[in-house]
């Protein structure tokens, strides 16, 4: 047997600390760390935790170390990489955790080494698409601890899959990543150290390989180790042991070749990890802090769905794209995505700097976009006789209708508005008020008070027309707007459009009918409130719950807007909570909460909005809206980072997970990204949100969407919980901030499907919405650029977008798209402007060239695609001139 000793440190950037207060500490440990690998050949390597951004935080305040730093991680005696944080890997969308490695692996290769391992040894269970993401950027092995259970693995080692197809070796780590910490210059100890690892490790593997990771959170090196390890050679020589200092690559290439040598075939899996038996993963961790994660949801959109591929389409223009500053706003949002700081079980401080983060890459990206296109409009070639000029932009590959609610500062309040051929566009306004564009200038020393410019502030909304990715160009012209062919979409209690009707309950919930297949959904959006005796790892119920419905329980029903594109309804809903929760039951005093829902639904748009605002005023509770599907299945489908994942209603372990002595309770509550659904095949109910990433399906013959819209506690830790017997997560410590007091927004929509292909494209269109923009002036002399322009379309409904951006190097523009389909596709045509785009190559996920196989076929400024796999990712490199 062969014992490989990885001396390393676990690095939580920030958790019950904050950042800086974390960072004091691995100054000092780096610090420490260079001396001791310089002045002593004998300790081999120490891994820097799989990831880059601790090379970052110390040279910031060690800039003079750069040089001793670099030569230790060229000589691979300091492993770093290939993260640049430890992610969580179910919040994150798919293209965060893409950009966390990319970025990742971009500064290992500037210090001159970078470990090719998914090491991911603390993340709260693993997601499904991590197989995939590995492959793309040539890492062939994982190495990963929570999630994975006896019952679905005998082995160790076993081929991961991702749903593409695409596979890595994974190892399991059944001690987790402090399975060697105790490790020392005391013989008794030690021994108790290597029983407990071959008792674990040895009936798990055939390879007689032992992984003992020497390192715990935030720990420096063991300086002892080369003594350690000479010691155990000396005591376990008789037993034929052998100890050496090793590394995970040094381990990961030695498993290989026993693999290879023996003729054992290893298991299969695919999918997620997420059972709690042998270790805490923290199933219901995804509704901690909704503001925090709601943010996370708004900027990784803002840089994926607008920064970028805005930025990319004034790139093919010869303006500048500035990898540097989208980067530095991306590094903002990916050091959230850490996985302590996004599943948010740190301190209130450190959530606060958490926003802060969040507000960074706001203020860069919302900058970005304005700057470039004030400079963008003016190239633009307008006639200022057709009027003054809306241009939206599409930031999707497809071709959209989409309802867009449009914010313009207008003159005269009566206008009408035009396509750009001159024909009449209907629209509805929102509000109208008036301002004074003075107040957002400086008035000079010089020049004194500058003159009043009194204009209206005009939101309107109507259905806008674009043919794919790239923009359209809308005109305002001031004269009135007649529209004598009104059609009301809300009619008494009920509203409706070409594709869906929908009745409006006394209580507040509503019935929504397919008007194509005939089928109601019956109780959608009714407003569930029950205790939470959790902390911020997990929800949990008191002992003794107490739950309130809305339904039956008349609600304050208003009008708030009616007209030929939308219709909004303010449904009010006074309800009495109890005012805390505590460990054995709910407390007696109640508490009158007021939470009110915006309904609203457009004219031919196939889904309904809902805004419910809460005022919170009760502590240590969760607030959740329901769902009825009426349909009986045991089958579910929610999106994953790329695609889509079927997954189960009703989980058997539920009734013997506590008899078993599973470290939490093992139930259907999920993570999603931007919608789940119940659909039987032909019909289905289906929900779409913006950055709310819980769910649970609750119910046995009737299964409900039940997603989580408020989640609160005063802890961020508790021992003892009903849903996670035993010992406490984190620290005993007040966090009042989770407590969530005052108004809280989420958002979501509701619709109707009938199709697997509607799952993605209806939850695209409400989840990222087209982009507007009003040039500050008219440039009648623009140079070459037309009032309309797309670039790239792709007609297949099926194709997810994920990104449109500058090549890292060189200039090209990437494109990357995937199959939300759970199955082949066949058929996809990717149109293209060959005037701009000289030439395509295929590349993967660190942008490198790969052979294009004889499935794509490029012909007449157009690429076909014969089929595209299970959610397959395609990443396409266009060379610019
Ligand atoms: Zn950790």
């Amino acid at each position: 047997m062969k014992f490989h000793i990885v001396s390393h440190t676990h690095w939580d950037r920030e958790w019950h600390k904050t950042f800086e207060e974390y960072r004091v500490r691995l100054v000092r440990v780096i610090d420490d760390l260079l001396d001791l690998l310089e002045n002593n050949e004998a300790y081999k390597s120490f891994m820097l935790d799989g990831q880059t951004i601790v090379l970052e935080d110390y040279l910031e305040i060690r800039p003079e170390n750069r040089h001793r730093l670099s030569k230790l991680i060229k000589e691979k005696r300091i492993i770093v990489g290939p993260w640049y944080v430890q992610p969580d890997e179910f919040i994150p969308s798919g293209e965060s955790l893409i950009r966390n490695l990319l970025i990742g692996m971009e500064i290992g290769k500037k210090f001159g080494s970078v470990m090719e391992i998914g090491y991911l040894p603390d993340s709260f269970g693993q997601s499904a698409c991590i197989p995939q993401i590995l492959s793309g950027f040539d890492i062939n092995d994982s190495i990963v601890w929570r999630g994975i259970s006896d019952e679905d693995i005998k082995t160790r080692e076993f081929w991961w899959y991702g749903l593409d197809g695409s596979k890595v070796l994974n190892h399991y780590l059944p001690l987790g990543y402090e399975n060697a910490k105790w490790l020392s210059l005391n013989n008794e100890r030690n021994e108790e150290v290597i029983k407990a690892n071959i008792k674990a490790q040895e009936p798990l593997t055939s390879t007689g390989q032992i992984l003992m990771l020497c390192g715990y959170d935030q720990r420096e090196p063991n300086p002892d180790l080369p003594e350690i390890i000479k010691r155990l050679n000396e005591r376990y020589e008789d037993k034929g042991y052998k100890f050496v200092f090793s590394s995970l690559e040094e381990y990961v290439k030695e498993i290989r070749k026993e693999i290879r040598k023996s003729d054992k075939k290893l298991d299969e899996i695919s999918g997620e990890f997420r059972k709690g038996k042998h270790m805490r993963v923290h199933g219901s961790i995804g509704a901690t802090r909704l503001d925090i994660k709601k943010l996370n949801f708004e900027l990784q959109s803002l840089y994926e769905k607008y920064v970028e591929p805005i930025h990319s389409l004034t790139l093919l223009w010869g303006f500048r794209y500035d990898n540097s500053l989208i980067n530095k706003g991306w590094k903002y949002i990916i050091q959230n995505q850490a996985h302590d700081s996004i599943c948010n079980v740190c301190t209130d401080e450190t959530h606060d700097e958490m926003k802060i983060r969040y507000n960074k890459a706001k203020q860069i990206g919302n900058t970005l976009i304005s700057d470039r296109l004030q400079e963008f409009c003016t190239k633009i070639r307008l006639d200022s006789n057709k009027g003054i000029p809306l241009i939206i932009f599409n930031t999707l590959l497809r071709p959209r209708k989409s309802a867009l609610e449009v914010e313009v500062f207008l003159e005269n309040k009566e206008f009408t508005l035009l396509d750009r051929f001159g024909e009449i566009v209907d629209y509805q306004i929102i509000s109208t008020e008036e301002v004074d564009l003075n107040d957002f200038s400086i008035e000079s020393h010089f020049m004194g008070k500058n003159a009043s410019q009194k204009c209206y502030r005009v939101k309107f909304v109507f259905i806008a027309d674009v043919n794919g990715y790239g923009y359209t160009t809308y005109y305002i012209q001031h004269k009135k707007y007649i529209n004598d062919n009104k059609i009301f979409i809300l009619n008494g209690n009920i509203l409706e459009n070409e594709h869906l009707l929908v009745e409006i309950n006394e209580d507040g919930s509503f019935n929504i009918k397919d008007k194509h297949s005939g089928k109601i959904f019956f109780n959608q959006n009714v407003i569930e409130e029950s205790g939470n005796a959790g902390d911020e790892y997990d929800y949990s119920p008191p002992e003794e719950d107490k739950i309130i419905y809305s339904k039956g329980k008349k609600a304050d029903i208003e009008i708030i807007t009616n007209g030929p594109i939308m219709a909004r309804l303010k449904v009010t809903h006074l309800l009495s909570f109890p005012k805390d929760t505590y460990a054995k039951c709910r407390c007696e005093e109640m508490e009158e909460s007021i939470i009110t829902s915006y309904i609203t639904m457009y004219k031919s748009i196939k889904r309904v909005e809902v805004k419910t605002v809460i005022d919170n005023k009760v502590k240590n509770h969760r607030i959740r809206s329901l769902f009825d599907s009426n349909i009986e299945d045991n089958i579910h489908y929610a999106d994953q980072q790329f695609g889509i994942l079927k997954r189960q209603n009703y989980l058997k372990e539920v009734e013997y997970w506590k008899k078993d002595n599973w470290q939490e309770k093992y139930y259907p509550i999920y993570n999603q990204h931007k919608f789940v659904n119940i659909y039987d095949g032909e019909k289905g109910i289906q929900i779409m949100n913006k950055g709310l990433p819980q769910y649970e399906i609750i119910g046995k013959d009737n299964p409900k969407i039940a997603l989580t819209l408020l989640c609160t506690t005063d802890y961020m830790g508790k021992q003892d919980l009903v849903n996670r017997p035993g010992r406490r997560s984190g620290l005993h410590v007040k966090t009042p901030k989770s407590s969530m007091l005052g108004k809280f927004e989420a958002e979501y929509a509701i619709s109707t499907i009938n199709s697997e292909m509607e799952m993605n494209f209806l939850a695209e269109d409400y989840v990222y919405p087209l982009y507007s923009y009003m040039p500050v002036s008219i440039s009648e002399n623009g140079t070459i650029i037309q009032d309309e322009y797309y670039p790239l379309v792709i007609n297949n409904e099926y194709i997810g977008t994920s990104a449109i951006k500058k090549s890292e190097k060189g200039k090209f523009l990437i494109v990357r798209f995937y199959n939300t389909q759970n199955r082949l596709i066949e058929n996809i045509n990717i149109k293209y402007d060959s005037k701009i785009f000289k030439d395509v190559k295929i590349v993967n996920l660190k942008e490198e060239e790969i052979e294009m196989d004889e499935k794509y076929e490029i012909k007449n400024s157009s690429i076909d695609i014969k089929s595209l796999n299970s959610n397959e990712i395609v990443t396409l490199k266009f060379l610019l001139d």
